[in-house]
């Protein structure tokens, strides 16, 4: 997907004297922005030795001068033996170590009630499933999820990875996957002006009138989460495979059967 704008319609069967015909409805004009940039500074791979920027070939060579006054002439195979800096200060871009070697990561979990979170834009940067294996753990997420789900709570998760701080949001997807949704830090997004919706305050007539106007939306199938595209080339048909698929419930009733 990318920035584009999009007529949004549907088609439905309209009845004219008798004759059924399908006819394009229109429903919106959409623009397509992106939710958020990650902000980055300009930045210039730079010589460790002399502070030159090396020509790139197959590898670097670096025709900068030391400070005596000789020419530099070194040579770097690959662009992370350079130094990286900002172009405008010089300032070196050095990412440090957060946790050691091999350390366990220990994550740390906040709420926010849902309302506000909603002041700020939550432009995902990763999402990655979850899998848990012992009884606490399964019924403590649970508890969790629930929180977000009813509750209206945001459950945040923030912990040090190796070079980078990282902030998730522990929630369920459309598809009830459990995910961890890695956001862009607030102080790092570039937000794109987009668009929000509150639920609070709907009148009965709203939720009649939203009900009708989905009434006459046709129902998907699996063929709508298809595509049928030059990506498909040399990809082998297969199946969906369910059983990698894990439930909450089931975990804990398995565990529960194993315990015993
Ligand atoms: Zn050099």
């Amino acid at each position: 997907m990318r920035p584009r704008n999009i007529n949004l319609s549907m088609v439905v069967p309209i009845d004219i004297m008798g004759v059924t015909k399908l006819q394009n409805v229109p429903i919106a004009k959409l623009k397509i922005v992106k939710l958020v940039d990650q902000i980055k500074p300009v930045t210039e791979l730079t010589c460790p030795k002399c502070g030159a920027v090396p020509k790139h070939y197959e590898g670097y060579d670096c025709g900068g001068t030391m400070p005596n006054g000789e020419p530099c002439g070194a040579k770097y195979g690959h662009w992370s033996h350079l130094k990286k800096i900002v172009k405008a200060t010089g300032e070196w871009i050095k990412a440090e170590r957060l946790i050691a070697e091999k350390e366990e990561i220990h994550a740390h979990l906040w709420k926010m009630k849902r309302e506000d979170f909603a002041q700020y834009t939550d432009g995902t940067a990763n999402e990655y499933g979850v899998t848990v294996s012992d009884e606490m753990g399964a019924l403590n997420l649970k508890k969790l999820l629930i929180a977000s789900q009813m509750l209206d709570y945001v459950i945040i998760v923030t912990y040090n990875d190796t070079f980078q701080q990282t902030i998730s949001l522990l929630t369920a997807s459309e598809a009830n996957t459990v995910i961890l949704r890695e956001i862009l830090p607030l102080n790092l997004a570039e937000v794109r002006e987009t668009l929000k919706v509150k639920f609070g305050g709907l009148t009965e007539r709203d939720i009649e009138e939203a009900k009708a106007f989905v009434n006459r939306l046709p129902e998907a199938t699996e063929e709508q989460l298809i595509v049928h595209d030059y990506r498909t080339i040399g990809i082998e048909e297969r199946k969906v495979v369910s059983e990698k698929v894990q439930d909450l419930t089931t975990i804990l009733e398995k565990i529960k059967v194993e315990a015993k």
